[in-house]
């Protein structure tokens, strides 16, 4: 029994009940994990006006008060991460050494925002006369709402709900209808460390439109943030058009990874492994075209493919699992019509594709694959790595950003004028420059194009849930 196991709403610091109920599975064996309440509509509106009254409090404490109590939640998320890991492989699948790392990943946004939370500086401004003063002051937004995916179920959490507790925002939450269990023991430890009661709500609902529609519309709500499907993310950001909130939104990505003829093979295939495979594939940063330079292609494939074979598919929990489960089954489904689509059209399949059962897909790697295909257009979410050859840099570079999303790119290139070039071509929010893996707390992460507005991590984190207002003092 986990002992951070909950399954109710998480309103004003106390669980909020419901009749009716929906079940949490393990994706490794389709098997109910908790049976959950679903948020009524009247629970939504409870939310947001303890939210409301929480953020009162919030914005009389001082920074030092909310840096302290973040502080407090980080060591609890640390003290707790075994727990949190193993809750997280349980409802989302991934390998449970993966899971540690995101629980300590996760935490470290918290950790980051303890300390930034004391440094939303204002500005003074040089005034255009004597007989003024200007400057301008950081506050709070007001009452922020968020809703999360399921493919990091902890790091999403804490990367929107550290800055905004940090800068004096009350948070209303829906987490994932997959995963919101981390969501649930996440909200318990920040009310353990001390939160401001309201200050952190958790809304579990099958429903995520109803949910989507009563936050969006609310005028008690100031920011909204998102992370998620470009498709949702567009229908969000209509429905907030209403009320000019503010919006944060991480929406998809069709990374390009390209390895030009220069660079360092081993360290290339190693990032691309990272870049592709990590969470089965299911990461709005993986690398989802992977562009080789004709003349060193059939070294990385031959190296890529060696790799790949040893790639070891299983239960999260079994030892050394590399890949576990998809989110659900029939996410197989959706692969399996981008290879047929992608074979049918000339592509050509190393490994084997045969049924794991379940929610269980073997890696897989694809050549030969051409801008016909969908499987160049479409975020893949999958351990299926799709391979094009290129002759020079103009021309990968052009493939690369003709797409409509602009979220991570990566390159690998031993040439420093190359490596300025690419860096600055690629129309891409995130480059990772020989590295597979680039997501950091003290980085700000986040798209251009279709892939997203605003930033997460790194100092522009705070800013996302903090109003600048100019002070002009006649002396
Ligand atoms: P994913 O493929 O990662 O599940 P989605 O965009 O479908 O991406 O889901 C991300 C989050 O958005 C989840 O919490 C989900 O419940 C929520 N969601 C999905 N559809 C809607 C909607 N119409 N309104 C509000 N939230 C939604």
């Amino acid at each position: 029994m986990n002992n951070l196991l909950f399954s109710d709403s998480f309103i004003n610091g106390e669980f909020y009940v419901t009749e009716q109920r929906f079940s949490v599975d393990d994706p490794a064996t389709q098997e109910s994990i908790a049976y959950v309440s679903d948020i009524d509509k009247a629970g939504v509106e409870q939310a947001i006006d303890c939210a409301e009254q929480a953020f009162v409090h919030l914005k009389a404490s001082s920074a030092t008060a909310r840096s302290e109590t973040l502080r407090r939640w980080y060591d609890l998320v640390i003290e707790h991460k075994q727990l949190l890991a193993e809750l997280m492989t349980k409802e989302q699948g991934k390998p449970i050494a993966e899971a540690l790392g995101e629980v300590e990943y996760g935490a470290g946004f918290i950790k980051w925002y303890s300390e930034q939370a004391k440094r939303s500086y204002g500005d003074t401004i040089p005034a255009t006369d004597t007989a003024h003063r200007l400057s301008s002051i950081k506050q709070p937004i007001g009452v922020v709402a968020g809703i999360t995916p399921w493919n990091f179920p902890v790091a999403m959490v804490t990367r929107k709900v550290a800055p905004a507790y940090a800068a004096g925002c009350s948070f209303v939450l829906k987490p994932s209808e997959h995963t919101p269990l981390c969501a649930l023991a996440l909200a318990y430890l920040a009310d353990q460390a001390g939160f401001v009661k309201g200050a952190f709500n958790v809304l579990l609902s099958e429903n995520a439109k109803m949910v989507g529609e009563l936050l969006t519309s609310s005028d008690k709500v100031r920011k909204f943030t998102f992370t998620g499907s470009t498709e949702v993310g567009k229908q969000l950001l209509m429905q907030c058009a209403a009320t000019i909130k503010r919006t944060s939104m991480e929406l998809g990505g069709n990374a390009p990874f390209i390895i030009f003829d220069n660079a360092d093979l081993d360290a290339a295939v190693a990032g691309l492994m990272a870049a592709k495979f990590r969470n089965a594939g299911q990461t709005c940063v993986a690398a989802n075209r992977i562009f080789v330079q004709r003349s060193v292609f059939e070294t990385v494939l031959d190296k890529f493919t060696d790799k790949v074979a040893g790639l070891k598919v299983a239960d999260g929990f079994a030892e050394a699992t590399d890949i576990g489960p998809l989110i659900y089954p029939q996410a197989k489904d959706k692969v399996q019509a981008l290879l047929k689509d992608a074979v049918a059209k000339g592509a050509s399949l190393i490994g084997d594709n045969k049924d794991l059962g379940g929610s269980f897909q073997a890696p897989l790697i694809l050549t030969d694959v051409t801008p016909e295909m969908d499987i160049y257009h479409q975020e893949v979410f999958a351990p299926i790595a799709s391979m094009i050859t290129f002759d020079d840099e103009a021309e990968v570079l052009a493939m690369a950003n003709n797409v409509p999303y602009g979220l991570a790119a990566y390159f690998y290139s031993d040439n420093i004028k190359q490596v300025y070039r690419v860096a600055e071509a690629l129309e891409y929010g995130m480059v990772g420059i020989n590295e597979g893996l680039i997501s950091n707390p003290v980085a700000p992460f986040g798209g251009v194009k279709q892939s997203g507005l605003g930033r997460e991590g790194g100092h522009q984190g705070l800013d996302e849930y903090l109003e600048e207002k100019y002070l002009c003092i006649k002396v």
